[in-house]
Order: structure tokens, then sequence, then C-alpha cells
């Protein structure tokens, strides 16, 4: 994509500010043609296990190569092996969307190169941050409770699996009156979950150290949300047997079919037997984006943390999870770990916030730029405009799937997420996704319901019209 045009800098030295600017042109222009461009490429990379690594050198080089032969390399070496999230044909897993706004914020974090693990580190990696997840509670119609200037607030962390954990060891010590950082794990504590929850809560229990014997998956209604009530009665009967509630997760949009767990009567529940409620609304959060979408959301007013992820759906890329807290406290007094050399007065007066207490690592980028350049950019409006285009899309696909003779809805679409089979059984479904997927032209990708193999097609990337998803819809019928 980028030709030579000057002759590599003196070897091993640093980058010029004058070198940087022209090469940093390059790069900006590889990616708006990438950007103009990407609908070409088969959406799933072709590449076979091991071919990458093969054309790479065996060596590193020893002198310093230039920039020009790099980013040719690029074209050559590493387009061949990338699936091409951003192309407006993929509508496999979930959508993990990026935009020049976000591109260019992310840019010029990397280029302040600031640690905001402490305030005074970066006083306004830490201030942007905080409001403009002050900001996003207002746009998402979240309750006041998560806003910083009330008990509570919001962190970005890197995923929604760091923040499930955060959300566990926090519950973990409220539930053992603060005791189990000094005296380990407890093991009579439970959680729950549906049996449709993301994986990462498995993963969060083992960081945890609580065992998988404490993690209870609680069975789902017909459209495969949780069911309160075997919730309720797995919690009784947990109780009799000498376990205590610690922590429940509800999902507002399940990965496998975008089912909406009833959080108000899961925080009923939660309520009642004093577990905290983490709500992990990972990709469908972003629709609360749209007013007459917050239908996903009653309840969240008794959830003592939240998460979603803007870069998932809200054209920030990866990476970029929002986390709140109702209790700031409980979380801070959960991470805290203060050794000498982090000391500082901002810190000591008690009136910054220090984000390095609200996550695991102690360091910290300046994630909140490209967040606040989209925010911007868009415009909560625009930001809707696009969100409604896409679960239109969504409910039309899903619409025609509804009057196919070859296909059957295989779940409810509440969103952007259609789940479908073939009605000639799970093979005839495979077959169908294996072969637009081998033809490069869509990815789609799979998951299992009710014991049937089901086609999950999600749409939400940045450039995705309506022509995209007719087409694959041609497809699917050929
Ligand atoms: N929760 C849900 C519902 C998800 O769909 C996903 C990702 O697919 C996750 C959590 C994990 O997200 P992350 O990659 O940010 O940890």
């Amino acid at each position: 994509m980028v030709k030579s045009e000057s002759p590599p800098p003196a070897a091993g030295n640093h980058m010029t500010p004058d070198e940087f600017r022209r090469h940093g042109r390059q790069v900006i222009e590889w990616i708006a043609r990438y950007m103009e461009s990407v609908e070409e490429y088969p959406v799933r990379s072709p590449a076979t296990p091991g071919q990458i690594r093969d054309a790479l050198p065996a060596e590193p080089p020893e002198v310093g190569e230039g920039f020009e032969e790099i980013l040719a390399d690029v074209d050559r070496l590493i387009l061949p092996g990338i699936t091409h999230w951003q192309s407006p044909n993929f509508f496999a897993y979930f959508p993990s969307n990026n935009s020049g706004p976000s591109i260019l914020g992310e840019l010029l974090s990397a280029g302040l190169g600031v640690q905001g693990m402490l305030w005074s580190t970066s006083p306004a990696c830490t201030e942007v941050e905080t409001h403009v997840l002050d900001w996003l509670v207002a746009m998402l119609g979240l309750p006041d409770r998560f806003l910083s200037t009330s008990r509570g607030g919001g962190v970005l962390q890197d995923t929604a699996s760091n923040a499930v954990l955060c959300a566990l060891l926090a519950a973990r010590e409220r539930a053992t009156g603060f005791q189990s950082n000094r005296a380990g794990a407890a093991g009579d504590l439970v959680v729950y979950t549906s049996e449709h929850a993301h994986s990462s809560i498995d993963k969060a229990m083992r960081i945890a150290g609580l065992g998988h014997q404490q993690l209870r998956k609680v069975a789902s209604d017909a459209a495969f949300a949780m069911r309160p009530d075997a919730l309720a009665r797995q919690i009784e009967q947990d109780r009799r047997a000498g376990y205590k509630p610690c922590l429940v997760m509800a999902t507002v949009g399940t990965t496998s079919s975008n089912a909406i767990d009833p959080v108000a009567e899961i925080g009923a529940v939660c309520e009642h037997e004093g577990a905290w409620l983490h709500v992990d609304a990972a990709m469908s959060g972003t629709a609360a984006l749209c007013p007459e979408l917050r239908w996903i959301q009653p309840g969240l007013e008794l959830a003592d943390s939240y998460t979603f992820n803007p870069h998932k759906w809200m054209f920030t890329n990866f990476d970029c999870n929002a986390f709140w807290v109702a209790d700031r406290r409980e979380l801070v007094r959960t991470l805290s770990v203060l050794p000498e050399y982090l000391r500082n007065a901002a810190s000591d007066s008690g009136e910054v916030i220090d984000y390095r207490d609200w996550h695991v690592q102690l360091g910290r980028r300046f994630r909140a730029l490209k967040l606040w350049f989209v925010i911007r950019h868009y415009g909560v409006e625009g930001l809707r405009r696009h969100v409604r285009q896409h679960v239109a899309l969504a409910q039309e696909f899903a619409g025609w799937v509804q009057q196919s003779s070859q296909w059957e809805l295989a779940a409810p679409a509440p969103l952007n997420l259609v789940c479908m089979r073939h009605v000639d059984g799970d093979e005839a479904t495979r077959d169908r996704m294996e072969r637009i997927n081998r033809s490069g032209a869509a990815f789609l990708t799979h998951t299992r319901l009710a014991d049937r193999f089901v086609l999950r097609v999600c749409i939400g990337q940045r450039a995705t019209e309506r022509r995209h998803v007719t087409r694959l819809w041609e497809r699917l019928e050929e």
C-alpha cells in the first residue's frame, strides 16, 4: 500500500520529530485506505496455522530497518493473517468496532504516553475519565447512584472480564466483613449466574480463589433468560447446606442469544439475601443510548455494579470497558494497597480519585481520551442514530427469517443479534455457515441453544449498511 519515498534513517537512532511527522502521515494514510478498502478483503483470514510465523525472519534485525520497509511488510506479512473485524460484512461474535475519532484519540494517548495510576501522575487522565463516565451515566439513563458525585462512580477497565473480577473481589470482601483479603478466600461463599452467562465469571472465580463448586449456573426460561424463582430456590437450598450467597451476576444481552435477564426480579432476590448484584451488559448496554431501548435496564437501581463495553458497539476501539459501582468505598477498600513510593500529598488529602485502587493493575493509560473524542465527535444524537440503524437492520433481518421457508428463529431477537437455524437441521445450518465463511464474503459464528447448532448474525459494525445485510440474506437463502 505504501511506496518507499525516503532513505532509511540512521540505523538505531531515535525517530526524529520530522521523521515521525512523515511516517505518521504514511500510517494515517494507510489506515484511511484500509477503511476505504476493508470491504474487499475476505472477512475471515484464510491463513493456515503457522503460515504467518513461517514468513517472519527467524532472528530479530541486528541493525534497525527503514520505516517504509516495516510498513510494507504490514501489507505483505500481516494483512494475510488479519480477520477483518472492521469489515461491513463482519457479523460474527460481536462488533468490535472502531472509528476515526477513536483511533485518533488512541494515537494521542500513545503520544502523551502518560501513566495515570494516581491523580498526581497526570490529573487530566483521571479527571477526564471521571467526567466521561459521569456523562455516560446520563447518556445511558443509568441510576444516579453510579455518579462520582454520589457514593459510587465509574472507571475504565480493559475488559468486562476484569470488571466482573473486581466486582467479585469486592463482593467477596463485603460478604466476609472485609476479612477475606486478610484471611484468604472463604469456602462457604457461593456465586450465582445464568447457565447462559459469559465465561468470564468462571475465570473470575478461579482468580478470586473461589472454587468452581462455588459457582451455581441457574436455570433459564424459554427465552434463555435467568429464572429468578430458580435463583431464589437455589439460594435457599444453599443456605440450608451452610453456604452464604456472595454475588449474583445478571446479564443484559447474553453472548449466545442476547437474552435479557430480569434484573429487577433478580435484584429483589439479591436485596433480600444481602448478595452483591453485578450486571454485565457487555455489548447490549450501548443500546440504552436510545431512550426507547431502555426497557432492557429496569432494576439497575438495585445493582451494586454495572458494566458495558464501549469497545464493542460504541465505535471506541478495543480496549475500553466502563465499570461502575454504587459504593466506591467498598471497591477501594478491597483493592487499595499503598506502598511508600506512591504516597503523595494529593492522595493524602482525600480530595482526588486514584484509579489504581479501582482495578487489578497499577499502571494505566489515558484510555478516556478516545472515548471523549468519540462522544464529542458523534454527539449523543449521532451515536443513537447508528445504534438505531443497527437495531432496525437486525429486526428487518429477523423478519426475513420468520417469513422464510428455509430458516427459523432460534431465540427472540430483542436488539441487534439474530439467532437462527436451518429447518433441515444442524448439519444444514453448519454447512451454510461454513460455505459463507470459506467464501470470505461474510463472517458468521455459531452457538448452541436448546442443544441445537445455531447461527448468530450480529449487526453492529460501523460501516455495515442495509446492502450488506440484504446480500448476506441472499447468500443464506441461496
Ligand atoms: N460478557 C458478555 C455478555 C460478553 O458477550 C463478553 C464478550 O463477548 C464478555 C462479557 C467479555 O468481554 P471482554 O472481552 O471485554 O472481557
